[in-house]
This record gives C-alpha cells, structure tokens and sequence, in this order.
C-alpha cells in the first residue's frame, strides 16, 4: 500500500497486516465529505439499520445543523430522541455526562452527536459505555479527533482521556464546514502542524527508549500534514474545495492515531504545552482558547527548542556526564503550578518514575551512545520561521500573546508540562541533557 497516494476510501472498514509487527484497522465505516453531505442522512440510517438515533447538539450546532438534521429526520418518518446543551461554554464533565443519559430515549440505537471537540468527546464516551454505536455530524474542520478513540473528559475537574471506539460514521457537509467561524478552521489546520513536532518526538523516543513505532503510521500522518498545506491558500479564504480537502485530512490524522492504538502521532511536547495552558485557563477561570490554535503556538516554540539543541555542540563524551536537574523542591512547584490537579500529576510520576535518577542514567547511557541518529531527527525539524510562515498563510496564530498567553505561562508550560503525560518528547530529553531550564530562559528572555 502506498501511503502517499492513500485516500480514505482505501482504508475506511479495511484491516491490513504491517511491517511493524501489528495489525491496523479501522472500524470507522463511511465517511461522507460533500456539499449537501447531511442530506444523505436517511439512506445512511437504512444502511446501517439504524431506526431510532439520540441526537446531540449544544446551541450553536443545533442552529448550523441539528435543527436541519431534525426536520430531515421527521421528513423521513424516522423516531429520534434529542438533546440540546444550553451551556454557555459546555464542560465535559459528570455533569453533562449525565444529563445525555437523563435525555436519551430508552429504545437508541445510535447517537449522532453535531459538533465538533466537546460534544463528540462526551457522546464518544457515552456510546462506548453503553455499548451504543455513534455517527458525527461535523460542524467545523477544527480537530483531527474526529476520527479517533480518545475521548477527553474532566473528572472530578481533571482532564482525562477515556479510550472508546471510533465513529461508525463521519457525515462532513460542505456547505455547513464553509461557514464555520474562521478561527475554527485555523485551529483545524494548526493541529496538524504539530505533526512537525510530535512526530519528531515519537522518533527521539523510538531511539532512547525503544518505544513501538511504525513507519507507515507516521507516513500517513505525513501524508495528511501535507495535504492540508497544499491548499492553505484556499483555507485563507475558505474555499470549499480546500476546506473539504483539510477535513480529509483531519480525518486521516484520526486514522494514524487508530492505527497506532494511541494519540502519538497528533501529539507530543506542542501538545502537553497546549494542555497544560488549558488546565491553568480552567484554574484561573479564564474563557478557553481552541485546541489547535494553542498547539499551533506550542509548535512554533517546540520547534525552537529544537533548534537551540541542532546548534548545542555536544558529542557522546559530554554528554555521558550529564547529571539530571535538581528534584528536592520538585512536588511543592508541582503543586503550584497545578493546584487541584497536582495530585494525579504526583501519581503520575510515581507510577511512571519518569524522572527517577537509574532512569536517567540509563537514558544517558543510550542518548550517548545513539547521540548521530538523535542529531538526524533533530535537523529534520523545521525552522520555528517556517513553521510560523505556515501558519501564518491561513491567517494562523503565530506568538503566544496574540491569544492572551503571558510570558509567565509559557515559562511554566516549558518547565512543567513534560509532567502531565508519561510520554517521552523534546522536553524530556532537553531535561535528560539539563538544558530545560537554560533553553526556557534563553526562549523567554531572548530579544
Ligand atoms: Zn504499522
Ligand atoms: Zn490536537
């Protein structure tokens, strides 16, 4: 299979056997990309035999294609139970959990949630714990979770992935994602710039810690990063065709993530940066800034901590001698930099031992001897420049304080963020090496 020329016609419902050991499958059955896409609705229900779907939409969704889904249902005399949040800002939290089970008609057989991020991620969650499949009706290009597993909820205030099951299907109308506001199509598309990070990262870990990687999954990965770039021109000024073409190409991301049973090849130090913002924004009750337009930012940063180590002259001497940095305060600035979710980060660290000095030293050992191959991943990052050029050409964010993030919170972010996953990045290895600190100052302070 070639990956570069894959469509996602060749892989939707296919299973193949790869070289890295495993085999890859996608259950997520038909995705529908077109103008006029909803109205398909009907045949896709009979195909499925679906006969009485829960439909989920918040206020602003119900209006761009909840309440056109509704009247085509009715057209078509199939019965539906409906949910519409009234929210503000919806929080995907017990709460709201809740209250689709409290809204959902006994006899469902499929939820179709109208949305994008939050209201997917609860009726992903709420489909799997019911054993209930679930269709997307996309509202807006501005995620690549669309396709995936992950379903990202907070409990008991901290955010948590719950691993589920992929969409039966993805119904992506045009004429809907057209109109979607602009900042959501940037964030869309800046979610997939940080493939040029993540998946760096996933290869400094393939290296020092032997972690499974697959080739093929990273190519598609690619494959998707480079479909949306070839028509940013076309995002900039919302052409239909380039926003179809970067909503294939979300839904492609979705699919290496399947392949690869987690997120590692949508998310890796941009990311856990990008988190990290948003917990603090939680605390401090800030309004929450979009997902991709924060991992776009963290990408431009991210790519310059790799540039700072490109141009670090070390050979595997030095760095053999390398101690890790100072631990003795590291739980009390834990848990000021994550107040109420502090302790799941302490566990964390407990469980994963991440920091632990025998670990350390085993990394070393290995980051020493494999230092040539570490230098290749490292040049292949592109210049923080460019990557800002990128994003900037659909009109993107670029720099932390167009969205109201101060300096204080990426210093933190730099330092802190790391502690959040278990998973190894650029920031672990900066760590490992003790540059994380002298890195932060020189990308803060620079001038
Ligand atoms: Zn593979
Ligand atoms: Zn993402």
């Amino acid at each position: 299979m070639d990956i570069s020329e894959m469509e996602l016609t060749d892989v939707l419902g296919q299973a193949f056997h790869c070289d890295c050991g495993r085999t890859h499958e996608v259950k997520l059955g038909t995705v529908e990309i077109s103008a006029g896409a909803l109205e398909k609705i009907g045949s896709m229900l009979r195909k499925d035999e679906f006969k009485r779907p829960f439909v989920v939409s918040d206020h602003n969704t119900y209006r761009v294609a909840g309440s056109k889904l509704l009247s085509l249902l009715s057209e078509k005399d199939i019965s539906y139970s409906s949910h519409v949040f009234q929210d503000g800002e919806l929080i995907p939290d017990e709460r709201a959990a809740g209250s689709l089970l409290m809204n959902m008609h006994p006899d469902t057989d499929l939820i179709i949630a109208v949305g994008t991020g939050t209201i997917i991620d609860l009726c992903r969650f709420v489909s799997y714990r019911l054993k209930i499949p679930y269709y997307i009706v996309a509202t807006a290009p501005s995620t690549d979770g669309l396709a995936s597993k992950g379903a990202a909820l907070l409990k008991s205030n901290y955010k948590t992935t719950f691993n589920c099951e992929m969409p039966q299907a993805i119904i992506a109308d045009v004429n809907i994602l057209a109109t979607a506001p602009k900042n959501m199509i940037i964030a869309g598309y800046s979610d997939l710039i940080g493939k040029y990070t993540c998946l760096a990262d996933w290869q400094l870990s393939r290296i020092i810690n032997n972690e499974y990687y697959c080739a093929k999954v990273v190519e598609l990965a690619k494959h998707s990063l480079e479909k949306a770039i070839a028509v940013r021109k076309g995002i900039d000024v919302g052409k239909p065709e380039a926003i179809a073409e970067l909503m294939e190409a979300l839904v492609l991301s979705g699919i290496a993530m399947g392949y690869a049973g987690s997120s590692r090849p949508s998310a890796g130090s941009e990311h856990h940066l990008s988190h990290f913002w948003e917990v603090r924004f939680q605390f401090e009750n800030k309004p929450s800034i979009l997902h991709g337009i924060k991992v776009g930012i963290a990408t431009v940063l991210i790519a310059e901590l790799y540039k700072y180590l490109r141009q670090e002259e070390l050979d595997p001497g030095i760095i053999a001698n390398i101690n890790p940095p100072a631990l003795d305060n590291w739980e009390n600035e834990i848990k000021e930099m994550y107040r109420d979710g502090a302790q799941e980060v302490i566990l964390l660290e407990q469980k994963s031992q991440k920091n632990n000095i025998e670990q350390h030293k085993q990394r070393i050992r290995v980051i020493a001897e494999r230092w040539e191959e570490i230098v290749e991943v490292l040049n292949a990052v592109p210049d923080p420049g460019q990557i800002a050029k990128l994003l900037a050409d659909v009109g993107g964010f670029t720099a932390p304080s167009e969205v109201g993030l101060d300096q204080t919170l990426v210093y933190e972010a730099l330092l802190y963020a790391k502690e959040i996953r278990a998973r190894y990045t650029i920031l672990q290895l900066l760590w490992d090496l003790n540059f994380l600190k002298t890195y932060a100052d020189m990308l803060i302070f620079k001038e």
